[in-house]
């Protein structure tokens, strides 16, 4: 891992300069022009949270974490005390620069933390499978220093530095032995447990498939066993065959409404060329990202007139398992059935996780097609 200053030139006239945090995290800065970030970090040294652990809920072979440190984390602090705010006069924040285009730093209060070196998964043995402390890493992106906006806000040029951030980060953490998965995402709005109100997001490096990829990864096996072909390549290919579904394209990426869609939106776009993970996108997908990520949100912004609460999930595949097997792709999926009605994971999908839709997706498809887009 890189310590210190350290300066490191990306795609789209982006560079990166590292910083160290008063307790020893690391902050990037995600430039567009030469800015020197020499702001240090005026905080009081703080000892870092202890790591938690990693159980295994046998009954489904599924790891959980668990972080009970993170019971104390800060909720919903008002604008002026927000903590992803640039630093201004003695409200030190977590960004010791007073302006700032995009950042990632390591999370004050990671679920999951860098083991020590001999770090090992356990075997699966039922309920006497070993506890494992939570090996991993967590991140903090911020999209912008202005505190009011949102994902939706940004300007093309914002979104491609975020996409940088993304792709950076993605190739940086697939080198660390103990991660297997990188997983980028935002939670937005307060219906969906967002903490913080600034225009922020997350990344979750995991040190084991999560239970929803090593599924998708069993469907993928199945179908490339059955017919030779890769199962997401075959899924847009029929969104492309079927067009009713689709919501908006332009010629490196789609954005469609999946066949069975589980919630009232849910939306995924994917690139036309397929790819594992951001790392690999080409120069011209990734120009082409920020116009339809934006038409996206907007049209979901759009279908109500409100800002929709939702999960924007990149999915990439494993860094070393089947990673020809699963695709990358972004999925948008929000929990508002109309305003003012949410719809809540209840019996059928939390204990059975078998999920039923209240409309047919071709509806939602049409619904965010005829929204029309302002300036
Ligand atoms: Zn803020």
């Amino acid at each position: 891992m890189s310590h210190g200053p350290a300066r490191k030139t990306l795609q789209a006239g982006v560079t990166r300069n590292d910083r160290l945090m008063s307790d020893g995290r690391t902050i990037r800065y995600y430039d567009t022009e030469v800015i020197p970030r020499t702001a240090q970090d005026q905080r009081p040294q703080e000892d870092q949270p202890e790591i938690g652990e990693l159980r295994l809920d046998s009954l489904l072979n599924e790891w959980v974490a668990m972080a009970p440190h993170r019971q104390s984390r800060i909720f919903l602090p008002p604008k002026e005390l927000c903590p992803l705010c640039p630093t201004v006069g003695d409200l030190l924040t977590e960004v010791p620069e007073r302006t700032y285009n995009v950042v990632v730093f390591d999370n004050r209060s990671p679920s999951l933390r860098p083991p020590d070196q001999d770090w090992v998964l356990p075997k699966l043995l039922g309920p006497s499978t070993a506890t494992a402390t939570a090996a991993g890493k967590c991140e903090v992106v911020c999209f912008t220093q202005e505190h009011g906006k949102s994902f939706a806000d940004l300007s093309p040029a914002q979104v491609r530095t975020v996409l940088e951030a993304w792709r950076d980060r993605t190739s940086e953490l697939s080198q660390l032995p103990y991660i297997e998965h990188i997983f980028p995402f935002e939670n937005r709005g307060e219906e969906i447990g967002v903490t913080l109100a600034h225009p922020h997001g997350q990344i979750y490096a995991y040190s084991f498939l999560p239970p929803r990829v090593a599924r998708m990864l069993e469907a993928a096996r199945n179908h490339k066993e059955l017919t030779g072909r890769v199962l997401y390549d075959d899924v847009v290919a029929r969104e492309i065959n079927e067009k009713v579904r689709i919501v908006a394209q332009n010629q490196h990426w789609i954005a469609f409404v999946p066949f069975a869609s589980r919630y009232p939106f849910e939306i995924h776009v994917a690139p036309r060329t397929a790819v594992a993970d951001l790392s690999e996108l080409s120069l011209e997908a990734c120009d082409a990202f920020p116009e339809i990520a934006l038409e996206v949100l907007k049209r979901l912004d759009g279908v109500f007139a409100i800002p929709m609460a939702y999960i924007a999930a990149w999915h990439q595949a494993p860094i070393r398992e089947d990673r020809d097997l699963l695709r990358l792709h972004w999925q948008i999926t929000s929990v508002r059935r109309a305003p003012g009605k949410l719809k809540y994971l209840a019996g059928s999908e939390s204990a059975m996780g078998a999920f039923i839709m209240d409309m047919y997706p071709e509806q939602s498809a049409q619904q965010l097609r005829n929204v029309v887009l302002g300036k």
